[in-house]
């Protein structure tokens, strides 16, 4: 672990129980680092992972980090009050994104592993930037191997088995359905903004996108096809089964 402090942080004024994953979203992990150590960008991270696996910490975790911004999950908004934040470099949708390296995994990994564990943070509030602000943000995106982390208890995945219904009509932009407002409940269970009625709409269409993007990487279309909609509810039941065995915690 190599420190470069940075300036941008304040006091906390919640309890730590979530994890935020992001992409640095720049050409390089220096000029990442660069900025989320300036005081006049007003950004920063708990933690950096570069290429090579090197991990550095800029915020002391009991400190407030700036990276998520607008935000929600899981009824609260706001989430730098109670998150911690990993900036995994990758230059990102807008200058080429790419394949995180395996020794960036392996790090990220042993990083996130160490943080769960030490502020018992549950697998259901691991999540990425895209999930807590899917109007704004692509981040980590669907090159991040989420499915890997839950393999070691670093967020929620669900059963291999997948019940596929046949005959689900596929939802998309513009169109009104029951089945609409049956998605938003379940997404708004595993933690979106689901809010809203039959319409799918384009605030829909981003939720769908974020979901895709963490879930069914394979493709992200915004379109709640078959396969997507079986995934939202397999998410939504491992989320409920998680929350059960462990109730007392958030
Ligand atoms: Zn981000």
């Amino acid at each position: 672990m190599i420190w470069r402090a940075s300036p941008n942080f304040d006091a906390r004024d919640a309890d730590i129980d979530t994890l935020v994953l992001h992409y640095t979203g720049m050409p390089t992990g220096g000029a990442a680092l660069d900025r989320l150590t300036d005081a006049a960008a007003e950004v920063s991270a708990h933690y950096l992972v570069e290429e090579n696996g090197e991990v550095y910490q800029l915020v002391e975790e009991d400190s407030r980090a700036w990276h998520a911004g607008v935000s929600y999950w899981r009824g609260a908004a706001n989430l730098n009050a109670r998150s911690i934040g990993i900036e995994i470099v990758n230059p990102g949708h807008e200058f080429g994104y790419r394949s995180f390296t395996k020794a960036q995994m392996a790090s990220v990994a042993v990083l996130a592993v160490d943080i769960v564990e030490r502020h018992g943070i549950l697998p259901r509030n691991v999540v990425g930037h895209s999930d807590i602000a899917p109007l704004r943000k692509n981040d980590p995106g669907e090159l991040f191997d989420w499915k890997m982390l839950s393999a070691k208890g670093i967020g929620l995945w669900f059963a291999d088995h997948l019940e596929i219904n046949p005959a689900a009509v596929s939802y998309s932009l513009g169109m009104a359905a029951g089945g609409v407002t049956k998605l938003r409940d379940a997404l708004t269970e595993i933690g979106y903004d689901g809010q809203g009625g039959e319409l799918y709409d384009a605030g829909l269409a981003a939720l769908i996108t974020a979901f895709q993007r963490h879930w069914r990487p394979a493709r992200v279309d915004a379109v709640a096809d078959a396969e997507t909609q079986a995934v939202i509810y397999a998410v939504r039941d491992s989320a409920r089964r998680l929350t059960r065995s462990s109730a007392h915690l958030r």
